[in-house]
């Protein structure tokens, strides 16, 4: 059997373990300690903002403190994007509230601003403003940034940016993870840089020091243990910390070598007819290319994604279908939606390609392959 290529697996550049024996030659085993601050440091001015990091143990956790900070309460609702993973989604019902689902666009598979708009003034109809929107850089390509801000400027409305796929990404020369009022970064294991499981939030310093709080259990200033809010055990630990501050000299290197990849399928497929890539839709977007996701149009190529997904499993490479969207999820049967379905159609015909920065020249040759037996491509020799 071939060894297995993975859709991104973890990649570490070498410095991760220094941190972490430093960690243990001072003994800083815990949620707190040098590591930890230091990689917030290192991440604000990978982001060069102003803006403050918190880190965290999970993208998850980030996202629920941002709903917490928010002020999402039992029974608000929060509009969130449907392609999306559940992550996104979930620690809304974890404070009670509601999510309404709200369809993509084709251009950057992210939320779409007209069917936001619609979304937000039929809700307001039904005598209930949302409390926050999540918006979601899907695989590393920014979402509808311009458009998406305005409309949560016009209606007064929180905008909690999901850029758990996207750090290394861009929009109009600044970083993605710095556009919303709350931001959620994630470093599971197969995201672009990894602290084999942690996230950050992303937001002003009186908001990130609110979730540094709760996440540590809300104790009040007292010498005893006083509580006058529900907390939280959301710290990332100083062992994780001191693999993301390795990560972090590697990131750049990453970015390109993830956009190198998507270049690579880019060359392979890009005269294949049926088949289409998400794309920056023009100069102002850069997307990190954490995943490739590739169309296939079955009427076309008489094949589908799900044909092409089996092919490369039958090589022991690993593909994935684009998200299924969450208004389609049996748990969130019940939820509005709003749209046309193109988050719909995006799951049908889409397909995630190996994207790994550790991906070799001997597995792209055995990807390359599968793909040119599957479209029938003529190569030259
Ligand atoms: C990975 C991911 C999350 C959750 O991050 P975890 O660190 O795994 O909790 C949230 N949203 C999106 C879009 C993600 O891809």
């Amino acid at each position: 059997m071939k060894s297995k290529i993975w859709l991104s697996s973890p990649h570490m550049g070498g410095a991760e373990l220094e941190y972490v024996h430093q960690a243990f030659s001072e003994n800083w085993i815990a949620p707190l300690g040098p590591n930890v601050t230091g990689f917030e440091k290192d991440l604000e001015q990978f982001l060069k903002t102003e803006k403050k990091v918190a880190a965290l143990s999970s993208g998850t956790a980030a996202l629920h403190l941002a709903l917490i900070l928010a002020g999402v309460k039992p029974n608000d609702e929060v509009i969130c994007q449907s392609l999306t993973f559940s992550a996104s989604a979930n620690p809304i019902t974890y404070l009670g509230a509601k999510p309404v689902f709200v369809d993509s666009e084709a251009l950057t598979f992210n939320i779409c601003p007209e069917a936001l708009k619609q979304a937000i003034v039929d809700r307001i109809r039904n005598g209930k403003k949302p409390k926050a929107v999540v918006a979601v850089h899907l695989y590393g390509m920014p979402f509808q940034i311009t458009k998406i801000t305005a409309i949560c400027k016009q209606y007064d409305m929180v905008l909690i940016e999901d850029a758990a796929e996207a750090l290394g990404s861009c929009y109009k020369n600044q970083a993605c993870g710095t556009f919303g009022d709350f931001t959620a970064l994630s470093f599971n294991g197969n995201k672009i840089i990894t602290t084999s499981g942690g996230g950050a939030l992303v937001a002003a310093a009186a908001e990130t020091q609110k979730a540094v709080f709760l996440a540590t259990q809300a104790r009040d200033e007292a010498p005893h243990y006083q509580h006058s809010q529900i907390g939280y055990n959301y710290r990332m630990s100083n062992i994780c910390a001191g693999i993301g501050r390795g990560q972090m000299q590697v990131l750049n290197q990453y970015v390109s070598k993830r956009r190198a990849v998507h270049q690579f399928y880019k060359s392979i497929l890009q005269n294949v007819k049926g088949v289409s890539f998400q794309n920056e839709p023009d100069a102002t977007y850069f997307s990190n290319y954490w995943l490739t996701a590739i169309l296939i149009d079955a009427a076309v190529c008489g094949k589908s994604a799900n044909d092409l997904r089996l092919a490369l499993e039958n090589e022991n490479i690993e593909a994935r279908p684009v998200w299924k969207p969450m208004h389609l999820q049996p748990i969130f049967a019940d939820a509005p939606y709003y749209g046309n379905k193109v988050a719909e159609k995006l799951f049908t015909t889409g397909l995630c390609l190996p994207s790994g920065s550790n991906l070799t020249t001997s597995d792209l040759e055995r990807i390359k392959k599968v793909l040119v037996a599957f479209f029938e491509i003529e190569t030259e020799s």
